[in-house]
C-alpha cells in the first residue's frame, strides 16, 4: 500500500494570487522533503498553473477537480486529461457528489472520465457515497440485517462497479476511492467511526472481488466535513487510508494540522 493521502479540494474558491500564497504557505510549512504522507492540492482550473509553480520542488502533488471524457475536440468549456497532465496535474477527482447531484453527472460519464484519465497517465480519485435518503431507507429496514446492508451498500456498489468497468488489472494502482457520504459533504455532519468502518470494509471487499489479489492496494479515503477536531478519530478507523478535505483545506492552519495528524 502507498503512503496515506491527504487531498485538499478547494472547489470554486480562491483567486490566483490567494491560491499562490496559500499553496506557498503549505509548501513552506511542510518543507521540501516532507514524506510522512502524500499531499495533493486541488485548486480550480484557473489556479492550476500558479499553484503548480509554487509547489514545484516540494513533494506536494497537483490535482484537478474534474475532467472531460474525450481527449480533444469541439466541447466548448471542457478540459481534457492531456490538458490537465500538460498543466502539471498528477491527479484528478472524478464523480464528486457536487458534480453528480448539482451538475447531473451520470455513472456512464464518470466511467469515461476514469478511463480516459488513467489512459492519459493521471491518477483518479473516484468519489462515491450514498445520499441521506438512501441511508435513511436502509435504517428504516434495519430489522432485517441483510436488507439493511444491501440497501446501504447498493449505491456504492453501483458507482464503483460502473466507474471501474473498463479498467484492466494493471490500472488498479492508478485508482483511489473516496467514500464521501453525500449528507456529510460541506454540512458539518460527519459519519461516525462505525459508519465509516462499515462502508470502508465493504469497499475493500468489493475491490478485492473486482481486482483479485490487487484490490488490497487501492487506497480508500474518507471525505465529509473532515476537520482538525475529528481527523484523529477518522484516521483511527481501519481501512481509512487518508482523507479528502473540502472546507478545512481552505485554512492553512487547519489543513496543516490535518496533514500532520495523517502523517503522524
Ligand atoms: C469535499 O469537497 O469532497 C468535501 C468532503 O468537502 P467538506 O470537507 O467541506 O465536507
Amino acid at each position: 500500500m502507498d503512503k496515506k493521502l491527504v487531498v485538499g479540494n478547494w472547489k470554486m474558491n480562491l483567486l490566483r494570487e490567494e491560491a499562490r500564497e496559500f499553496s506557498g504557505t503549505i509548501a513552506d510549512l511542510l518543507g521540501e522533503d516532507y514524506d510522512a504522507c502524500q499531499v495533493v492540492l486541488v485548486p480550480p482550473y484557473t489556479a492550476l498553473e500558479v499553484v503548480g509553480s509554487r509547489i514545484s520542488g516540494s513533494t506536494i502533488d497537483l490535482g484537478a477537480q474534474n475532467v472531460f471524457g474525450e481527449t480533444s475536440g469541439a466541447f466548448t468549456g471542457e478540459v481534457s486529461a492531456p490538458m490537465l497532465a500538460d498543466a502539471g496535474c498528477k491527479w484528478v477527482i472524478v464523480g464528486h457528489s457536487e458534480r453528480r447531484h448539482i451538475l447531473g453527472e451520470t455513472d456512464e460519464q464518470i466511467r469515461e472520465k476514469i478511463s480516459i484519465s488513467i489512459s492519459c497517465g493521471l491518477k483518479a480519485i473516484l468519489c462515491v457515497g450514498e445520499t441521506e435518503a438512501q441511508r435513511e431507507e436502509a435504517i428504516r429496514r434495519s430489522e432485517d440485517v441483510l436488507t439493511r446492508k444491501k440497501l446501504l451498500f447498493s449505491p456504492i456498489k453501483t458507482q464503483i462497479e460502473s466507474a471501474l468497468d473498463s479498467l484492466d488489472q494493471k490500472q488498479v494502482s492508478d485508482i483511489v476511492i473516496a467514500y464521501e457520504p453525500v449528507w456529510a459533504i460541506g454540512t458539518g455532519k460527519n459519519a461516525t467511526s462505525l459508519e465509516i468502518a462499515e462502508i470502508h470494509q465493504y469497499i475493500r471487499e468489493l475491490l478485492a472481488e473486482i481486482f483479485p489479489g490487487l484490490g488490497n492496494n487501492v487506497r480508500i479515503l474518507y471525505g465529509g466535513s473532515v476537520k482538525t477536531g475529528n481527523i484523529v478519530e477518522i484516521m483511527s478507523v481501519e481501512e481509512v487510508d487518508g482523507v479528502l478535505v473540502g472546507g478545512a483545506s481552505l485554512s492553512a492552519d487547519s489543513f496543516f494540522r490535518i496533514i500532520n495528524s495523517v502523517g503522524g
